[in-house]
């Protein structure tokens, strides 16, 4: 696949009503359309409506890709949003949104109903019951082979023509307590894992941000006014929770680094490895 003017050959375009001003992407945002699963249903309405949304990419059931921005340009899909420290992800981002019902209900006797009214067999359409901490609780469709596979080749292909590119990441993860797609069931570590390699982007961008501890003896306890601390797989608000570490708690710094205007400290607790914010810590002397 090949890129001309930043669309996408070989794909259909269909041009949104909504488009922005050029932008430099360094993030993709994967989203569901929670929206019927027609052929066309979703991809008609984000390319023309009166609610001010776009995307640049709209990947069917089937496999079929519609791009509607180019891909150097701004589309309305994330709305309020933020990025490990960065806000405004369509100001930097890439959407593909996902053609999939969202959230569902329990509809009776083996059925699950779309919040538009229309039910599917919960047997026939792979749909599954879960919660999580990031979704809450949902029955979610499952994602077809062929559908997954374009997304897959899709990611590729950008990764593969957009050099400034760095991360993939999901709605819910840039708008936390706001949005819960894509759903519970999407693979997206294994997906991360496959287009970003053995290094994972955030973890990069947090160490080559920050300053290793080199004294064995730096050591910090928690001092969060009695509540537990959040110990978290980056330095930055989205939902990456490790483990709440007790008040109270001396662990040892590793690393050390100012994040969107905050410090923040790496620490080992339980056998992991995270970051706090350092305000919620004290030094200590361990002798
Ligand atoms: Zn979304």
């Amino acid at each position: 696949m090949h890129f001309k003017d930043h669309i996408l050959q070989g794909a259909p375009y269909q041009q949104a009503l909504w488009m922005g001003g050029e932008i430099t992407p360094t993030i993709v945002v994967l989203h569901d359309t929670a929206s019927p699963l027609q052929p066309g249903n979703a991809a008609a309405y984000l390319a023309d409506n009166q609610a001010k949304v776009s995307v640049h990419f709209v990947v069917e059931r089937d496999g079929t890709i519609t791009q509607q921005v180019p891909v150097n340009r701004r589309a309305n899909h994330a709305g309020q949003s933020s990025f490990n420290g960065r806000s405004g992800c369509n100001g930097f981002s890439i959407g593909i949104e996902i053609v999939n019902p969202g959230r569902m209900t329990r509809a009776g006797a083996g059925k699950a109903k779309g919040w538009w009214g229309e039910t599917f067999s919960i047997e026939d359409m792979g749909v599954e019951e879960i919660t999580t901490a990031e979704h809450g609780h949902g029955l979610w469709m499952g994602y077809p082979q062929a559908q997954l596979a374009a997304v897959f080749g899709l990611l590729g292909a950008l990764f593969a023509e957009v050099t400034t590119l760095s991360d993939i990441t999901t709605h819910w993860y840039v708008s936390p307590g706001r949005k819960v797609d894509t759903n519970p069931l999407f693979p997206l570590e294994a997906m991360r894992a496959k287009i970003l390699g053995r290094d994972d982007p955030a973890d990069l961008m947090a160490e080559g941000s920050s300053i290793p501890e080199n004294d064995p003896t730096a050591y910090v306890e928690i001092d969060a006014g009695g509540d537990t601390l959040n110990m978290r797989r980056w330095p930055s608000f989205n939902p990456n929770v490790l483990v709440a570490i007790p008040d109270g708690t001396a662990v040892p710094v590793l690393r050390r680094g100012v994040f969107d205007n905050r410090a923040w400290l790496k620490v080992r607790y339980a056998g992991q490895e995270g970051w706090v914010v350092a305000r919620y810590t004290a030094a200590v002397c361990i002798a």
